[in-house]
């Protein structure tokens, strides 16, 4: 039998047994995962560089030279490398991996006669899915019923123009496809194929790729790295053409172009990026920010601007409805989230819908126009659904309203964020009604009558006037106002005209628990947050100024309309606030702020979101409430949908980027010191003062591991209090540039003398000296650069205990290079005495000591404005 042989499941959907039973047959409804990278394959990619080519090259020319043990520690020096460096890939690869996982879909399912909500993984053939527009089609499915449904098959068939669909028509049109996604309506599928057995199984693999494409930061650090290796490896060439033309032996020659090459190419920079985002993507996944790719880490650091949704992403999106207005009368609403237990009072009594004939339809209409649903759990009540109509499901059971049958519902006209209304028409005690719900403004004006007292009376202007004061007293509280109204039709007549309005009904959204603070700490970091709502502009204003907004200038979506790009991006100029938008707004009002420099992360949820989410610099989508379509156009997806979230993951690119750049600093201040030595030493005309070997050893099995924990260092205490970083600010900066200079003179004169002075004891001695002063020297200056600013008395010594770990190994890695037989060997050393330990430890000391006392002072002096 076929997957699509299964018999439909009624509308009750398949049962447990059923499923079990299907799931041994048919299995999950998952494509073959693409494999990651085996061990083997991250540890052999370890010796692609180019560097590495050289260094193969290298240890090859001296085995044919006769030069073993040369070759041998140019080998040894390569595999630790390759491990050192297969380690840190390998965390990067699983950190990546695991962030894939948590991006997996989720889908609607009707299952023994309840609706839930269920990864898309666990779908088995037969089973009865609800998909609504933003949703993807997580199985190929047959329509069994939909309401005006669009989609977007691009992903099969290339074609960007959604099509029509419907439960009639040839195949095609009556099949909903895995991967494709529903733009507008909703419907109810039956699925025929899971898998790799889908329509897009067969084509494609589903990845939901994290990180797939290299970051600015990596390209311009690669960039970075590969002008200095030209510069490197064209000085290292000109090195040796002078050493030969004035009488050096030309394989001593070779390897010292060889070790300056080494020493000056930033080979392991791009890699270390990677690693470190990759692991800042990890911490702010913990925080409940995905970062879909790692751009996204970067990107967040510099931005300048957050514009956000407000219900659900300011406020808790849980919907009480708490008022209902009639032109009769007015009632309050006791209860709390979708539990039932409340009452509908008025003049402190509790009614019923059977107590009265407007309040009755308003709860029918509540009923009837909507796809939320309420379900108990012990004494626990959930609901699914939007939460606007889930409020709204909740009040008609508080009034006792009699359950609506599915089976007289006729058609419905859907919500969009466009429409701002919804419409269902029904059959209701044997005639035809039209039961509409919407944002007031919207439905009030398509209505011509009222009903009062029991009968229908036309709506005159004083009424309307009286109306619009209900509702603004109502939105002035915070309250997300809907209206509703009814149309007794014959026949099909679906239009939302000459409708009877019965009334208002008001919704508390309480804001977030922690906004006030978020918002408090987005503004200390120079990051303007700016509201863009669909809700009403009272509403709007009224929730702004409670979660701490202010009382910024109000636009509406319909201004926005008659401005021009430019006056738009003027105006975004000042404190701004959006009210009653549609979706295409915000793709205006992103690409307005990018033509001002601002850095824009902006979040989204609907289908229609995903072109502005696109267009942001950071696209933030929401993980719980979010579409699959907004999920896939974003770079960042919050899984806990609050808005603290952002903030948060913000102060965490902050973290990233500022370590990224430490540690750039740091890598190229030990290069420099390297060079400089062994430049000057050439020019002097002394025996090598660092061998090649050497060098890589300094290099490729120190400096990394050091380098990869600078990436962990904790965030700096004003990192929030500064404002965004330009996007084109260089990395290292003037203030880099200069601790460059300053380490790299130091060192390398440090060494040079040490060098020098031991010479006339053997060159044997001399050396080891230098070689290992120059790399305690490196080890020691890693606690200068954890922070420009702050001393590490400050920081704490051992706050950073990858850093300790990373220092202990690199040292006792160097005391095994010097009294390690084996080791002695390979690296050509001899013991040391504690008279070189002693100069090596006096000359290191100044690199702890000056900097801490320079910092010292300079936190001493102001002590409020620190900056990098
Ligand atoms: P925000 O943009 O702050 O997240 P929102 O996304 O909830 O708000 P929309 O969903 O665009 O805003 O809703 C706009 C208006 O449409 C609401 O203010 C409300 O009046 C009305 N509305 C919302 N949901 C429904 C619904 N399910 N049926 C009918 N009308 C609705």
């Amino acid at each position: 039998m076929r997957a699509s042989d299964v018999s439909a499941a009624p509308a009750t959907g398949l049962s447990a047994q059923q499923i079990d039973d299907l799931r041994a047959q048919y299995g999950w409804n998952e494509l073959p995962r693409q494999k990651p990278p085996g061990p083997l394959i991250v540890f052999l990619r370890q010796f692609g560089g180019m560097l590495v080519v050289i260094l193969v090259v290298a240890a090859l020319i001296a085995l044919a030279l006769g030069e073993r043990v040369d070759a041998l520690a140019i080998a040894l020096v390569l595999l630790l490398n390759a491990i050192l460096g297969f380690v840190q890939e390998w965390r990067a690869e699983t950190a990546l991996d695991a962030l894939r996982s948590m991006l997996s879909p989720h889908a609607i399912v009707v299952r023994d006669g309840q609706e839930i909500d269920i990864p898309a993984r666990e779908l088995v053939p037969g089973d009865l899915v609800v998909v609504a527009a933003g949703a993807a089609v997580p199985a190929d499915l047959r329509i069994v019923s939909a309401m005006e449904i669009r989609v977007d098959e691009s992903v099969l068939t290339g074609e960007s123009v959604p099509v029509d669909k419907s439960e009639r028509g040839t195949e095609d049109e009556t099949l909903l496809f895995a991967g494709t996604a529903l733009v507008k309506g909703r419907a109810r599928g039956i699925v025929t194929q899971i898998g790799q057995h889908t329509c897009f199984g067969q084509i494609a693999q589903l990845t939901g790729s994290v990180g797939q494409k290299r970051t600015n930061l990596q390209i311009r650090l690669g960039k970075l790295a590969q002008q200095i290796g030209i510069a490197a490896i064209s000085i290292a060439a000109l090195v040796v053409v002078i050493g030969l033309m004035v009488g050096r032996g030309p394989f001593e020659m070779f390897m010292t172009g060889l070790s300056l090459a080494v020493a000056m190419v930033p080979e392991g920079l791009p890699a270390v990026v990677t690693i470190t985002l990759a692991i800042g993507a990890s911490a702010m996944a913990r925080k409940n920010a995905l970062a879909r790719r790692l751009q996204a880490v970067e990107t967040l650091g510099a931005a300048s601007v957050i514009c956000t949704d407000k219900t659900g992403t300011l406020t808790e999106n849980q919907m009480t409805a708490t008022q209902i207005w009639t032109h009769d009368r007015t009632y309050d609403v006791t209860g709390e989230g979708y539990d039932p237990k409340g009452h509908i009072e008025t003049g402190g009594k509790s009614v019923r819908a059977s107590d009265d004939l407007t309040l009755a339809l308003i709860l029918k209409t509540a009923l009837t126009c909507t796809h939320a649903s309420l379900h108990r759990e012990g004494e626990h009540w959930t609901m699914i659904g939007a939460p606007t109509e889930g409020a709204l499901v909740t009040l008609a059971y508080k009034g006792w309203a009699p359950p609506v049958s599915q089976a007289d519902l006729i058609s419905e006209t859907p919500f969009s964020s466009e429409r701002k209304r919804m419409s269902v028409l029904a059959n209701d005690a044997g005639r035809t009604r039209l039961f509409v719900k919407g944002a007031p403004e919207v439905v009030v004006e398509r209505c011509d009558r009222i009903l009062t007292h029991g009968t229908q009376h036309p709506l005159d202007p004083s009424t309307r006037q009286h109306i619009a004061g209900a509702y603004q007293s109502m939105a002035a509280q915070g309250l997300r106002v809907l209206a509703l109204a009814i149309r007794d039709t014959d026949g099909k007549d679906t239009s939302e005209t000459n409708l009877t309005f019965l009334g208002l009904v008001g919704m508390i959204d309480p804001p977030r628990a922690e906004i006030e603070s978020a918002l408090r700490l987005a503004r200390n970091a120079g990051i303007r947050v700016i509201m863009i709502t669909g809700d009403g502009a009272i509403t709007a204003a009224a929730v702004a100024d409670k979660i701490g907004l202010g009382t910024p200038d109000l636009i509406e979506g319909h201004e926005i309309d008659t401005m021009d790009d430019g006056a738009l991006a003027e105006r975004l100029q000042d404190d701004v606030l959006f009210a009653r938008t549609r979706p295409e707004h915000k793709l205006r009002i992103v690409k307005a702020l990018q033509s001002k420099d601002q850095i824009v992360a902006m979040t989204g949820d609907g289908v229609n979101d995903a072109p502005a989410l696109k267009q942001a610099n950071i696209g933030v989508a929401m993980g719980i409430r979010g579409t699959e379509v907004s999920k896939s156009a974003a770079d960042l997806v919050l899984l806990d949908d609050d808005f603290s979230t952002i903030v948060n993951a913000v102060a965490e690119g902050r973290r990233q980027f500022e370590n990224v750049r430490k540690f750039v600093r740091y890598l190229m201040s030990s290069n420099a010191g390297e060079v400089l030595a062994i430049m000057v030493n050439l020019i002097i005309g002394g025996p090598q003062i660092f061998l090649a070997t050497q060098i890589l050893w300094m290099n490729l099995i120190t400096d990394s591991i050091t380098a990869v924990a600078l990436g962990l260092e904790k965030e700096e205490p004003d990192q929030m209090r500064r404002p965004p970083r330009k996007p084109s600010e260089a990395i290292l900066g003037r203030a880099g540039f200069a601790l460059i200079v300053t380490f790299g003179l130091y060192t390398a004169t440090a060494s040079l003398w040490i060098f020098y002075t031991f010479l006339p004891y053997g060159v044997d001695i001399a050396r080891t000296t230098a070689f290992t002063a120059m790399l305690i020297f490196e080890k020691v200056s890693v606690f200068a650069f954890r922070s420009l600013t702050r001393p590490t008395t400050t920081i704490g010594w051992f706050s950073n205990p990858i850093l300790v770990i990373a220092f202990t190994i690199s040292v006792s890695l160097q005391l095994a290079a010097v009294y390690w037989p084996p080791l002695q060997t390979l690296l050509r050393t001899v013991p040391l005495g504690i008279e070189h330990w002693s100069i090596i430890c006096l000359l290191a000391a100044p690199l702890i000591i000056v900097p801490e006392l320079a910092k010292a002072v300079r936190t001493h002096r102001t002590p409020k404005t620190e900056g990098a």
